[in-house]
């Protein structure tokens, strides 16, 4: 990247001259990473940082299809999480550079804010940061008040993000990237089709169990807080609790070959985020079924857990024992 040198209220102030050496290397590493996202590379993009001064709006940067700005207020102040927020912007780049000016100009921000949020990973925290609120100010119908045009405007805009959420929760992470990657190409998907898993995905996030959010509350920091939110909105998100959930119905009725498909299928579609749950729950329905010894080893090989923390272990310690005997 090239960087303009910044000349403002900051110049001299040690917190500035801190993040102004890792600047360069956090923009190549977002570049890299919505890169990897959308499989195309990205060109330079140049980067400059300037007082907000006059500008009230609250906003942390903006850019154009070149540069990237960033107001050294907020940054030098460490308000926001500078990887996300630069993901963000690349993103906005190469959706502008994409479509052109004009084009770009004339998308709907739903989906220009939705697509950079998403991308970016900023849309968990941001659905979670609404649930809080609906729960503070006692909502009652927190996922109504978030699909609600005449909500605040803060609202629409954590809305934008959670369009995609809704999105690849009716589909799955690699159709939501397809419909992002034909985005940059000027074709939308229709975000009302999504309403009925915005509202469910709401729902869920707000119904997060008390203690759960008590955590939450109990966070000295803000992002800490922020953190501890995003949790609960990956966990809703985590298919693997769906694969599990219909797994569970599948062995019930009897059908244990077709709910070790779909557990299967969803451990290895998430494997970061679903090992443990996923594989732990593999090996519940093989026991279940009394697999053989061959079929525990293989899974525990696969799903690479550590089992001792479930209290399936138990019970897969006993049936390998009653096997060797
Ligand atoms: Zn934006």
């Amino acid at each position: 990247m090239t960087a303009h040198a910044y000349d403002g209220a900051y110049t001299k102030d040690a917190r500035w001259l801190d993040i102004q050496k890792r600047l360069p290397e956090r923009l190549d590493r977002a570049r890299e990473s919505v890169g990897r996202y959308l499989r195309r590379s990205i060109e330079a993009i140049t980067l400059r940082v300037v007082d907000a001064g006059a500008d009230r709006s609250g906003a942390f940067a903006y850019s154009d299809g070149e540069t990237i700005t960033l107001y050294s207020e907020h940054l030098v102040l460490g308000r926001y999480d500078v990887d996300a927020l630069l993901r963000h912007e690349v993103f906005h780049v190469v959706h502008r550079r994409a479509l052109g000016a004009h084009k770009f100009a004339k998308t709907p921000r739903w989906a220009r804010e939705g697509a950079a949020m998403y991308v970016a990973g900023q849309a968990p925290a941001r659905l979670a940061v609404l649930a809080v609120h609906a729960v503070r100010t006692g909502r009652e119908d927190p996922a109504g008040w978030l699909l609600n045009p005449n909500a605040p405007a803060f609202v629409q805009y954590f809305r934008y993000g959670a369009e995609f959420l809704a999105l690849e929760r009716a589909t799955s992470k690699p159709r939501a990237r397809d419909a992002i990657v034909a985005m940059l190409a000027g074709v939308l998907f229709d975000p009302t089709v999504h309403a009925a898993e915005l509202k469910a995905l709401t729902a869920d996030v707000v119904r997060a169990p008390k203690k759960q959010w008590d955590n939450i509350r109990a966070a000295d920091s803000a992002s800490e807080r922020r953190k501890r939110m995003t949790g609960i909105v990956q966990k809703k998100l985590d298919r693997a609790n769906v694969s599990l959930d219909l797994a569970r119905m599948l062995a019930r009725a009897g059908e244990y070959g077709r709910a070790l498909a779909v557990l299967r299928a969803g451990v290895l579609a998430h494997p970061r985020t679903s090992t443990q749950f996923g594989g732990a729950a593999l090996l519940e329905l093989t026991v279940l079924r009394e697999h053989d010894a061959a079929a525990f080893t293989k899974a525990l090989a696969h799903a690479r857990i550590d089992l001792k923390p479930y209290p399936i272990y138990e019970d897969v310690l006993a049936l390998a024992e009653k096997r060797a005997e």
